[in-house]
């Protein structure tokens, strides 16, 4: 039996508190907090109640505890000195008052009251998100699957007996759809980006936010905007100097020693200090990053050096768009692709982890196989998908969807872990999981049916879906 090409997608609209968000009146608190959460916002046409523009440099942390909604966020309101601070999240300003957050001690360091429409209340700097979306409620409320991955509990899914009846090649299929629609989601929201700022930016800022892996996509976001602004062509060298200084993470003093490896940074310095008085207002400050618990691969200025070798270029996205056109045998994908992204070598970066590490005994490439997938499934399919739907061009699109499904499996993670032990009860069919499409399709299903139950699986209809294409 093979499985309608939209059964995916059907049970998707099935899920609790699916369907369009009605255009008119406020969205869902949740929705808003999503849409906070991942900036899907006009962002460089964000103003206060009060005028004064505002720069998002980071939008926090999701809070699931007792306080703001988000905490240790950074922003910057007109050109004065970055904040950083909570920012916490009500349909109308009234809120404040109306919750008791103006006498709770855990609201003291909000910074930011982020609300549907109206003006501010009690002073607070105040941003009203109604007219600054980046797409149609609708096309939101479509997007938001619920945040929440599956919590922490040890119980199987009430999945997991539909799911081992199901036969093999329907289980297949039925990961694969899921990824299929996680492609076009992830590519709806690049579009939305392109509608603001074009496809070749969208696709910058898609690049470095994957590179910031999940601690540092803000910051890396604002630096591809800012790169963005930058004209005329660059070495690889001077990107590096740019970035590193845009970033706020060059060292203050001009370091001591000799050798090729005190030259290098001597000479980020020196570029560096000769232009930093025209961006002072817009260096990021050093608290927007997150250095602690990273791999020494993930170090943001590692993976801005390699940034800096692709802007170098700067003809990543044709480079992109040719790879996309050729044939490539399913076997070669991984390895055509990092043909492009891996630079030939870089005399500092590939034998440093951070700029005052040690110099490694061998060589490290700045790119690795599980960050390639990462950037091929979450950023440069769902951009090529994108780019030929905007092109209704049914071929292109079915090439990124065949892209997708032969790619081979990215680095297992703690959700997948968690999503095999709730749904397979920990242990998958063999072979399941040799595909990204197969991990993407898992993801999936959390976002859009763990998140929206509990660790009792209540209200999930997820298996009796299964079930029916079981019986
Ligand atoms: S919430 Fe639904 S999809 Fe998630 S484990 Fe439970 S039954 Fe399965």
């Amino acid at each position: 039996m093979s499985l309608p090409a939209n059964l995916y997608a059907t049970w998707r609209a099935q899920r609790p508190g699916a369907g369009p968000c009605r255009e008119e009146g406020p969205p869902p608190e949740r929705l808003l907090q999503a849409v906070w959460q991942h900036q899907r916002l006009l962002r460089d046409a964000l103003a206060l109640a009060d005028g004064r523009t505002v720069r998002v440099l980071h939008p926090g942390f999701l809070n699931r505890e007792a306080g703001p909604d988000f905490r240790d966020a950074i922003v910057q309101f007109g050109s004065e000195t970055p904040l950083r601070g909570d920012v916490e999240i009500d349909l109308v300003a009234s809120g404040w008052r109306a919750h008791r957050h103006d006498v709770n001690p855990n609201f003291r360091a909000v910074v930011l009251h982020v609300i549907w429409e109206g003006a501010s209340a009690d002073g607070l700097p105040t941003l009203a998100l109604k007219s600054r979306l980046d797409a149609p409620l609708g096309e939101l409320g479509e997007w938001f699957g619920g945040e929440a991955s599956a919590r922490g509990a040890e119980l199987d899914g009430k999945c997991c007996g539909p799911l081992r009846e199901l036969p093999r090649a329907e289980l297949d299929a039925v990961l694969q759809q899921a990824a299929l629609v996680r492609l076009q989601l992830k590519a709806a929201q690049i579009a939305a980006r392109a509608r603001q700022c074009g496809w070749e930016q969208s696709l910058w800022e898609a690049l470095f936010a994957a590179l910031g892996y999940k601690h540092n996509i803000w910051p890396m976001r604002r630096l591809a905007e800012m790169a963005g602004t930058t004209e005329g062509e660059l070495t690889v060298e001077h990107w590096q100097a740019m970035l590193t200084g845009w970033s706020g993470l060059l060292p203050a003093e001009l370091p001591r020693g000799r050798g090729p490896d005190a030259e290098y940074l001597r000479r980020l310095w020196d570029t560096w200090w000769r232009v930093r008085e025209r961006f002072g207002e817009i260096i990021l400050p050093r608290a927007a990053w997150r250095m602690s618990g990273l791999r020494p691969a993930n170090q943001p200025l590692r993976r801005l050096a390699l940034a800096a070798h692709w802007l170098a270029g700067r003809d990543l996205p044709a480079l992109l768009e040719r790879w996309f056109t050729r044939t490539v045998a399913d076997e070669n994908l991984s390895a055509s692709l990092l043909e492009l992204l891996q630079p030939a070598g870089d005399d500092f970066w590939s034998w440093h982890w951070t700029l005052k590490s040690p110099r490694l005994k061998k060589p490290q490439p700045l790119l690795g196989n599980s960050r390639l997938t990462d950037l091929a499934v979450n950023v440069i399919l769902p951009w090529l998908w994108a780019r030929a739907a905007a092109g209704r061009n049914p071929s292109m699109l079915a090439r990124s969807e065949a892209r997708l499904l032969a790619w081979p499996a990215g680095e297992d993670n703690a959700t997948l872990r968690l999503a095999r032990e709730r749904l397979f009860a920990g242990s998958p069919p063999r072979g399941l999981f040799l595909r990204a499409s197969a991990q993407q399709g898992l993801l999936q299903i959390v976002r859009d049916f763990c998140g929206q139950s509990n660790a009792l699986c209540e209200h999930c209809r997820f298996p009796e879906l299964v079930r029916c294409v079981g019986a």
